[in-house]
């Protein structure tokens, strides 16, 4: 059983993404971008961004608006494909590119035909090397033909936004989708040649309890959900206006949200999933759980990931590029961006250098959350130890040879620990979801 400690849960963190976090983002811009483009060799990933959404949720908090205007939807596709044929010209052609992510927003939010076009462009712009591809998707749009299209690129894996199978729940977050429904977006996906398919999961959803959250996870697992993110709702009205149309005073509290978790994380072991990181849960035979298991999980903007790349680069709005030695962020704002395209422009709009510290911290936090234990050397220990202390007091973490080792039960404490290791994180705590 997990120990309750309200007071080391108490400093909202960071989910660690990146480090630094884009709250360190900056005035690094397009010739920073540019610089680190034109150094990429080796194994690259592609993130594409399409930040439209038939419908909105209530709870969501990403860069999405509503795709009800065909004009502007293309009018994105048009600025998009340039980018894409851009950063493909510039990039070395050593750079092979082995994992290509589509995500949102929803990327079936566009016509089935015009994903057929981008996945051409792609082709063209890049050296492809038989590159793994993944999709993010709505259920509530997930059409024959997209059916007949993810299996004609040859899409793998698949994520499905599903948070609660509960109706009432549904209601309440402004996300309605009958059983039925995810049902047939299930069978259409394996039809299309998806091996691995993850569901995104919620706790402390408004009037969410223990046995919903059982329910809707053995119902996931009834699915065969290859995968399933189990996050816990941040609810953050100040910064996503959209969220103030859930009820707050039906949300559960602190200590309930962190029984789930827990109840949670038990139940899906249960079912015979294998835990990957904090918050994923992977079968065993996934590549997910297999990097896991073997010591290779890694982290990125989408998550815990098995995808090993030293570059990811970012196309569309608000994606977010990584380099060894910087992260850069496209214009968010979908119509900027495009205005930045139509001049010529690189659309980077801010972002962070690396230095050689950062790289260092950057291992630790990764190391913490991904395989639970990290190198750490005396000058960065004596750097995180006044806000180490409290754990190591409570055995939560501990040295064992050079190395900071979390306790079995330390789990919903890891972001919190590795925060610690966060040299941008002594004053400001602002901006962030709570740890559980
Ligand atoms: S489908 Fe996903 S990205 Fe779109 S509004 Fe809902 S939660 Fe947000």
């Amino acid at each position: 059983m997990w120990r309750y400690l309200p007071e080391l849960l108490a400093v909202p963190v960071p989910r660690y993404t990146s480090y630094p976090t884009a709250a360190e983002f900056g005035d690094a811009g397009e010739d920073d971008f540019l610089a680190e483009l034109d150094n990429a060799t080796g194994d690259v990933s592609l993130y594409v961004h399409i930040p439209y959404c038939h419908e909105i949720c209530w709870y969501c908090g990403c860069n999405t608006g509503a795709a009800n205007r065909q004009k502007r939807l293309a009018a994105y596709l048009e600025a998009l494909t340039a980018e894409i044929a851009h950063v493909g010209h510039l990039l070395p052609r050593s750079a092979r590119v082995r994992h290509i992510a589509f995500g949102g927003g929803s990327p079936n939010a566009i016509a089935p035909h015009e994903f057929v076009r981008l996945v051409n462009t792609l082709t063209v712009a890049f050296s492809l090397a038989d590159p793994t591809l993944s999709v993010e998707l709505d259920p509530r749009s997930l059409t024959e033909p997209w059916r007949e299209v993810l299996a004609h690129v040859g899409v793998t894996r698949a994520s499905l936004g599903v948070q609660t199978f509960d109706p009432a729940i549904q209601q309440a977050i402004g996300r309605v989708q009958p059983i039925e429904l995810i049902e047939r977006a299930v069978d259409m996906l394996r039809d299309a040649g998806v091996t691995s398919l993850n569901f995104d999961l919620m706790y402390g959803l408004p009037g969410q309890d223990l046995d919903t959250l059982h329910s809707t996870l053995d119902q996931a697992a009834r699915m065969g959900a290859d995968r399933i993110a189990l996050f816990g709702l941040a609810h953050l009205p100040a910064m996503f206006p959209r969220q103030r149309r859930i009820d707050c005073s039906t949300l559960p509290g602190a200590f309930e949200r962190f029984r789930m978790m827990e109840e949670g994380h038990d139940r899906l072991l249960d079912l015979g999933y294998q835990p990957v990181g904090f918050d994923h849960f992977a079968l065993p035979g996934d590549p997910l759980a297999r990097a896991a298991l073997s010591g290779h999980l890694h982290r990125n903007f989408q998550g815990f990931t098995d995808d090993a790349a030293p570059v990811t680069i970012g196309l569309g709005a608000s994606a977010i590029s990584n380099f060894p030695r910087g992260i850069f962020q496209n214009e968010k704002n979908a119509g900027a961006y495009r205005e930045l395209i139509a001049a010529g422009r690189q659309p980077t709009a801010r972002g962070v250098a690396r230095d050689a510290n950062d790289q260092k911290r950057r291992a630790v936090i990764t190391g913490i959350l991904c395989q639970g234990r990290a190198a750490v050397d005396e000058d960065m220990l004596r750097s995180a130890s006044p806000r180490l202390a409290d754990f190591f007091a409570e055995g939560l973490c501990t040295l064992i040879d050079g190395e900071l080792v979390l306790a079995p039960d330390a789990l919903p404490y890891a972001r919190g620990i590795a925060a610690c290791f966060d040299r941008h994180r002594a004053d400001s705590q602002r901006n962030f979801s709570n740890a559980v």
